[in-house]
């Protein structure tokens, strides 16, 4: 008897250290959590998985600790450093992933941090060790917008072209694949996105003579799975399939010297329900079409596919389901990367699954996933480049011809030269039905240059400086007249209107936004976090916190506590109801001029409207 009542104990004490054990290992993210993150039924709530929270990328999320009524009394529960590497050149744009009370945070060149989600402590570092010369093949900065997490792997897309898998409980490399040359020009800078067993990426560089493409490699070894180019290969080289050949239709002249462009280097998703990876494409290079050997006569007539589009592919092939081109026969530098909401909608009786994006052309889109169908698009700041979208045609854009420009003749469009909205995260939230965007309003000079040398090594967008718009009757603008330079809108898609907006909010777009369950949308904007309520847009929080670079906010729930987090130029800040560290001071005098947020520079200022130079944003 008593030693069957000791056997009974020395059992209950193993299962008792045994479940200890289990409740200790982290459980491990596989294609199935992935597909619960973010949601109603999210296998790990608390957590932040993927680049856009769930996998359609709506940044919103269930928690709701943190709402109107205690929103006011957030402070910085803690911060930490986050040195960039030497020679990087860029600012923060990382999104963090939060798992296993691990915060994990991209930075500028190249580097990964991972930090106690409670405390800060930095658990490890990785540095991918981008060669020095590496900035210098990148056009706009070298930065970074986060992370994939799955099957114990976080995987990085370095700036240098290669993606790189991580151990994500110790920050030991497990492998590496070259996706493209640096001394092509090709770089990255994208969030890679998992898509079941593969992990999909795209390539940055159309401001140089790239073929632009994205590809999935197998999350088991880093091979490559397939690969879709955005635009053609060069006359009398192999088509890689139909879809090539088709696009190749849509070129003529002597365009392949420049590499034709269409990078992807931002939008992104992979949707479960249609088994599609959609992803948003960039401009053609170089920006006046006469370089790509379209000749006047013919301005306009040539799509140059696909090219400033999204494009949906077959998950397991990489084969072409659908695409619609947001700006045909782009001359402006209107990438089409911006990033990409997935929903369902109820638009006129029926429930739409709809992918919605906002990119630089200053037109809010709206199609259905399914299939491509256009739903419906229309400005969200002024614009001019645009007439209206044809509806016997798939919404196809109607180009104001006006919008067309050489060496001689100048031409203003709105908006301007980094583009209307960027890379900051627009969120969605489905109790208010509305999406949070940031943006920017403007205008840009446009005017041709001599054409580049297509053998100078690297490459030229083509542009002028200094030109003039001579003409005596403008063109005419349309759209929203209430905006302001920037600020935040909040748009019904249901109706593809403003519902309220924001002008201002720290004079450019900031480091995006994040909508939670208990009716707060948050952003970062400027040195300021802001807080309001998601349906009506009333400000509840404008925090400063006095360190330039915000990028995305995030929240998660560790031990019962709800935070919002989000990445600056040099430190990591984590803030819950009541927290009472202190807060980062702004140095005496303020931030000094100069490139780079990561240096402690302040964010570059708005796009000018003079034609003298583009500058500001992302245009990668
Ligand atoms: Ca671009």
């Amino acid at each position: 008897m008593l030693d069957r009542k000791t056997a009974l104990l020395g059992l209950i004490a193993s299962l008792t250290i045994i479940s200890a054990i289990i409740a200790q290992q982290p459980r491990t993210v596989d294609a199935k959590i992935l597909s619960t993150a973010g949601t109603a039924k999210d296998a790990l709530p608390g957590t932040w998985l993927t680049y856009g929270h769930s996998e359609s990328e709506q940044r919103y999320s269930q928690l709701k600790q943190i709402d109107e009524t205690n929103v006011g009394k957030l402070g910085l529960a803690w911060s930490a450093p986050l040195p960039a590497a030497p020679g990087g050149r860029g600012g923060t744009e990382g999104t963090p992933l939060m798992w296993n009370n691990t915060i994990y945070q991209t930075m500028d060149n190249s580097i990964v941090y991972a930090l106690d989600a409670r405390t800060g402590e930095q658990k490890w570092m990785y540095n991918a060790n981008i060669d020095p010369a590496t900035p210098r093949h990148m056009c706009c900065g070298t930065h970074n917008r986060g992370l994939a997490l799955s099957e114990g792997k976080l995987i990085l897309a370095a700036n240098d072209a290669r993606l790189i898998a991580l151990d994500a409980l110790t920050g030991k490399e497990l492998w590496q694949s070259k996706v493209a040359d640096i001394n092509q020009y090709y770089s990255m800078t994208i969030a890679p996105r998992i898509a079941g067993d593969k992990v999909v990426i795209g390539v940055g560089g159309g401001e140089y003579f790239i073929r632009g493409f994205f590809a999935a490699y197998n999350l088991k070894d880093g091979s490559l799975a397939w690969k879709f180019h955005t635009v053609p290969p060069k006359p009398g080289e192999p088509f890689e399939d139909k879809a090539q050949e088709e696009a190749a239709k849509t070129w003529t002249g002597d365009w392949a010297k420049y590499g034709g462009g269409g990078p992807v280097w931002d939008g992104l998703v992979y949707d479960p329900d249609t088994n599609l990876v959609i992803a948003g494409t960039g401009n053609a290079e170089p920006w006046p079409q006469e370089m790509r050997g379209i000749p006047k006569s013919e301005w306009g007539k040539w799509d140059n596919l696909y090219t400033c589009s999204i494009v949906a592919v077959d998950a397991k092939t990489g084969k072409l389901k659908w695409y619609y081109q947001t700006v045909p026969t782009d001359s402006w530098d209107f990438d089409s990367v911006g990033g990409l909401i997935m929903a369902d909608i109820q638009i006129d009786g029926k429930t739409r699954k709809v992918i919605m994006q906002a990119p630089k052309s200053g037109v809010f889109y709206i199609l259905d996933r399914t299939n491509g169908q256009f739903i419906s698009a229309a400005p969200f700041v002024p614009v001019n480049w645009v007439t209206g979208f044809d509806k016997t045609k798939n919404g196809r854009p109607i180009i104001n011809q006006d919008a067309y420009y050489d060496q001689t003749n100048s031409v203003v469009i709105y908006p301007g030269g980094g583009g209307a909205h960027n890379w900051a995260p627009m969120s969605f939230n489905p109790n208010t039905g509305l999406v949070y965007l940031p943006y920017s309003a403007g205008s840009y000079t446009f005017n041709a240059a001599a054409a580049p040398d297509p053998n100078a090594g690297g490459g030229a967008h083509g542009l002028g400086r200094g030109g003039q718009d001579k003409r005596t009757t403008p063109m005419p603008i349309w759209g929203p007249q209430n905006v302001g330079r920037s600020g935040l809108q909040a748009r019904d898609p249901k109706t593809n209107e403003i519902k309220w907006v924001k002008p201002g909010r720290g004079g450019s777009t900031g480091g995006g936004t994040m909508t939670t369950a208990s009716n707060l949308l948050f952003q970062v904007a400027g040195t300021t976090l802001y807080a309001y309520k998601a349906d009506t847009g009333d400000e509840l929080l404008a925090l400063p916190f006095n360190l330039p670079g915000g990028a995305p906010p995030i929240t998660y729930e560790v031990d019962g506590t709800q935070y919002i987090g989000f990445a600056t130029g040099t430190q990591f800040l984590a803030m819950k109801v009541g927290g009472t560290a202190k807060m980062p001071e702004a140095p005496p005098g303020g931030f000094g001029r100069g490139r780079g947020a990561g240096k402690g520079a302040p964010p570059p200022p708005p796009p000018a409207d003079t034609g003298k130079e583009l500058h500001g944003q992302d245009k990668q």
